[in-house]
């Protein structure tokens, strides 16, 4: 079977696909997803393991070589390690990763390893039991912690963990979380909070910029620039002698849009071009229709040929109209 490659108008090569594999979520991050209130997807308007793989299947002809599943909480979907086994048996596929609240990890990580999945991100917004109980409505951190240990047992790696600094709330652990490089070889990530979903958690003043945590990360001890292989959106930096490596993901301050390389599929079964762009593609209607490979290819390539050159999140700040993190796939 030829692979092809496959480029948008911008001249962006396009081999990477993120998949949400459900909306549900079994937390509910005040930055992310209101308390109560949101109606999850009908089950059966969620696409079917077998619609994803054979999604999958036409875009790696494509040329799509790295798809990463997420959601809402991707774990709470029965048999992940069955959809991950199928794409890992995909030509083309040749990197899997997962990104997660954690909270199920301990449960299945033997099982998602054993099935071929390559690395994890877990989002974690403190080290503190209480805070984080208070910053997801409830959850337990130290399962999460247990899950990440199983991880590292399990040789998964890189480990990733996501933090989206809030100013007044977490911001007081950044330099808590930059110190966990020192001793471990995880990547931790600090992500700009991003005014979408949750509408009311967002606000200007609760923002913190990369250049600001940066700023203060740097003034616990020089930062030095690193260059990894699969850096995507993450500007990355290490301590001396350390580990782990820090990164920023600036979605606001540095667009990174001139290097995007992804599709996403939402568990509905929309390919979506871009984050911050309402325009979806109906993939799900055309598989339960009938639509041979070609139709699904026709479409896959629509949606790269409408992929847009930038957003303007950072012009214009107000994004809340658009749907949650949890809906889209963040
Ligand atoms: N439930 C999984 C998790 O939490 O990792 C996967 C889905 S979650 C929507 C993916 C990522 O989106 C998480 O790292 C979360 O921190 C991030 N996220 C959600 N809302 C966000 C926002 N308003 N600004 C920045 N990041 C956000
Ligand atoms: Fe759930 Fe992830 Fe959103 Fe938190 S960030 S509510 S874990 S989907």
């Amino acid at each position: 079977m030829s692979m092809q490659r496959i480029q948008d108008q911008f001249e962006r090569t396009i081999d990477y696909m993120r998949i949400s594999v459900t909306d549900r979520c079994n937390l509910r991050c005040i930055y992310c997803m209101p308390s109560e209130g949101v109606t999850p997807t009908n089950h059966d308007n969620i696409l079917r393991y077998e619609e994803v793989v054979r999604i999958v299947s036409v875009a790696a002809r494509l040329g799509v070589k790295k798809i990463r599943i997420t959601g809402g909480e991707p774990l709470i979907r029965k048999k992940l390690s069955f959809l991950i086994a199928s794409i890992r048996s995909i030509d083309g596929i040749d990197d899997i990763s997962l990104t997660t609240n954690g909270i199920l990890l301990k449960k299945q990580i033997h099982q998602l390893a054993a099935a071929g999945l390559n690395r994890i991100n877990v989002s974690l917004d403190s080290l503190n039991a209480e805070k984080y109980s208070e910053i997801t409505r409830g959850g337990d951190i130290n399962t999460v912690l247990e899950g990440i240990q199983l991880a590292q047992q399990e040789g998964v790696s890189p480990i990733k963990l996501n933090m989206v600094p809030i100013r007044g709330f977490n911001d007081n652990e950044i330099e808590a979380f930059a110190e966990l490089t020192v001793k471990t070889p995880f990547h931790v990530r600090f992500i700009e909070f991003m005014p979408i979903g949750a509408g009311a958690a967002w606000s200007e003043g609760k923002y913190i910029s990369s250049e600001e945590i940066r700023q203060r990360v740097s003034a616990m001890a020089p930062l030095i620039p690193v260059k990894l292989r699969r850096s995507g959106p993450a500007r990355y930096y290490r301590f001396e002698n350390a580990p782990g490596v820090i990164g920023f993901i600036s979605p606001i301050t540095h667009h990174f849009c001139g290097s995007c390389n992804r599709l996403r599929l939402t568990s509905d079964g929309k390919l979506r071009p871009c984050l911050f762009s309402e325009t979806e593609i109906d993939l799900k209607s055309a598989l339960r229709s009938g639509a041979q490979d070609e139709e699904i290819e026709r479409l896959i390539r629509l949606s790269v040929e409408v992929k847009p050159q930038g957003h303007t999140i950072g012009h214009e700040r107000s994004f809340t109209h658009l749907k949650p993190m949890s809906k889209i796939g963040g």
